[in-house]
């Protein structure tokens, strides 16, 4: 018997980890809960809890099916596992491998108690396309800068054989009832797993593996038939992304199946070819985003670029002079009187979504109009996005605040009003969220944005040559 750790692998089809489980023989699928006392690295947000949660829930039906159960507990993995193992007479553990160093360095611990038990363990990869230790620079460093990064990534992809193709679902078996109800009484539903409801999140999205493959099947058909991704990637009223990002973050489907699907139509249907081709290279932002995180795990806090440790961005946990309290909280809550910022801000409150473009504007608003530290703007993306993972929303915090890697110049301040006339040009996306513009109901902006704008400039210079 072998006992599946589920990480960012809530998947049946193409799970490295679970095929390897299920060709030894029955299988106990477990996902453990574990606080950041155990692991050193903060818990999902709220909004990441909740698609979690609800993704368990189907991964837990469809494994039902095959009677194969899925024990849910909360504590350390590293006391859980071999606990469960002794319960189970599991023979072996396996996992999809995971790349936050201070993760791998836990799942390191978890691995060694296991042994000491006399399990098997193995560790699988699955959640990117590349290890990020395996894409290196002529010298054997790391990358800094996409481009280039994204061309050696590209290589290795097509090196043949390289990437593989994508599994199949295997054929699963459980143990008998008598040691699934032992494992679940012993350790499933220790230390109170959290269950979630939220009615907005659940009205605009649907987690679990069967709505990943649907949402990958509508994206294939918008490209050949859609608005055309290069074009309309940028509009946020117009339906031309993927919409997988959360998909991808719970590994609900794995980006190997989304990059030979996409690439295998790019070569069967010419006029799709363009945009394909643009959808796989923004693809590889993902695994940049963890490459960087791999060779800095501290980057949702530490300034990629140091020189930035001295501009003098307003940081203030909790306890932070009240003007500038109440500046981020009209951020938060989309009442800052710019309206394509508010409609951004509410449909993230509303959905746990908020489209790439508008991620920028947010944050260049916060972070250099409102001379807010980036830090802030992630930590409520964190709470609130469903996609939000440990290494796209730092270095996409930073890359917007202009501190980070290959970052936008921080001189680059997008203009919210001129990106709205350049992105929605017809108001339709700001219309959907903020109905009342144009009504006494709506605020005053809360800043001059030509005035904040030098403001921000007049900082940048004070360090842009340290
Ligand atoms: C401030 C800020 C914070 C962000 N935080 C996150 C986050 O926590 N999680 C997250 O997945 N994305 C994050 N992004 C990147 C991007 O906004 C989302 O990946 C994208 O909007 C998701 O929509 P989609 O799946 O339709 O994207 P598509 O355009 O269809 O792209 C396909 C996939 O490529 C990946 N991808 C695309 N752009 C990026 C990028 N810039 N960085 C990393 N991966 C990318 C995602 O997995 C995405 O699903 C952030 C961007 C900004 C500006």
């Amino acid at each position: 018997m072998t006992l599946v750790w589920l990480h960012d692998d809530l998947r049946l089809a193409d799970n490295p980890a679970l095929t390897w489980a299920a060709a030894r023989g029955a299988v106990i699928v477990v996902h453990v809960d574990e606080p950041e006392s155990a692991t050193g690295v903060r818990e999902p947000g709220e909004a990441a809890a909740w698609w979690l949660d609800q993704s368990l829930g189907k991964l837990e039906q469809r494994l039902s099916a095959h009677r194969v159960p899925l024990i849910r507990a909360r504590g350390d993995a590293a006391t859980l596992l071999p606990r469960l193992a002794r319960v189970t007479g599991a023979g072996a553990a396996t996992w999809q491998h995971r790349h936050h160093v201070p993760l791998a360095k836990h799942d390191a611990a978890v691995a060694a108690a296991l042994r000491a038990a006399g399990l098997t363990v193995t560790e699988h990869p699955g959640h990117l396309l590349t290890e990020p230790a395996d894409v290196t620079t002529k010298q054997g460093g790391a990358y800094r800068v996409f481009t280039p990064f994204s061309r050696r990534a590209g290589e290795l992809i097509d090196t043949p054989g390289a990437l593989g193709a994508p599994l199949p679902e295997p054929a699963l078996h459980g143990p008998g009832t008598d040691i699934a109800d032992a494992a679940r009484r012993d350790v499933g539903n220790r230390g109170d797993v959290a269950r979630r409801r939220d009615v907005s999140l659940e009205r605009h999205n649907t987690p679990g593996e069967e709505a990943a493959r649907a949402r990958l099947a509508e994206f294939l058909r918008k490209l050949v038939e859609g608005p055309g991704y290069e074009k309309g990637h940028d509009f946020p009223a117009v339906d031309a992304t993927s919409g997988l990002s959360a998909h991808l973050r719970f590994g609900e489907v794995s980006p190997r199946e989304v990059w030979v699907t996409v690439a295998e139509l790019a070569d069967r249907e010419p006029k799709a070819a363009g945009d394909a081709h643009a959808f796989l290279r923004q693809l590889l932002w993902r695994d940049f985003a963890w490459h960087r995180l791999h060779h800095h795990p501290d980057m949702a806090w530490v300034n990629m670029r140091s020189r930035f440790d001295d501009f003098g961005w307003e940081y203030f946990p909790a306890d932070g002079p009240a003007e500038h309290r109440e500046d981020l909280e009209r951020w938060q809550t989309g009442r800052t009187g710019i309206p394509l910022v508010d409609a951004g801000m509410r449909e993230l409150a509303e959905t746990g979504r908020m489209h790439n473009r508008v991620r920028m504007v947010v944050g260049s608003l916060l972070t250099k109009n409102l001379g807010i530290h980036w830090r802030h703007g992630e930590e409520w993306f964190w709470q609130r996005l469903v996609d939000a993972d440990h290494a796209a929303n730092p270095f996409n915090w930073q890359w917007v605040a202009g501190c980070g890697d290959d970052a936008a110049p921080y001189f680059r301040i997008f203009n919210p009003v001129t990106q709205a006339e350049r992105f929605d040009p017809d108001g339709e996306y700001v219309a959907r969220w903020v109905p009342e513009l144009g009504t006494d109901a709506y605020p005053e902006p809360m800043l001059d944005l030509k005035a904040s704008r030098r403001r921000a400039l007049a900082a940048y210079e004070r360090i842009k040559d340290r």
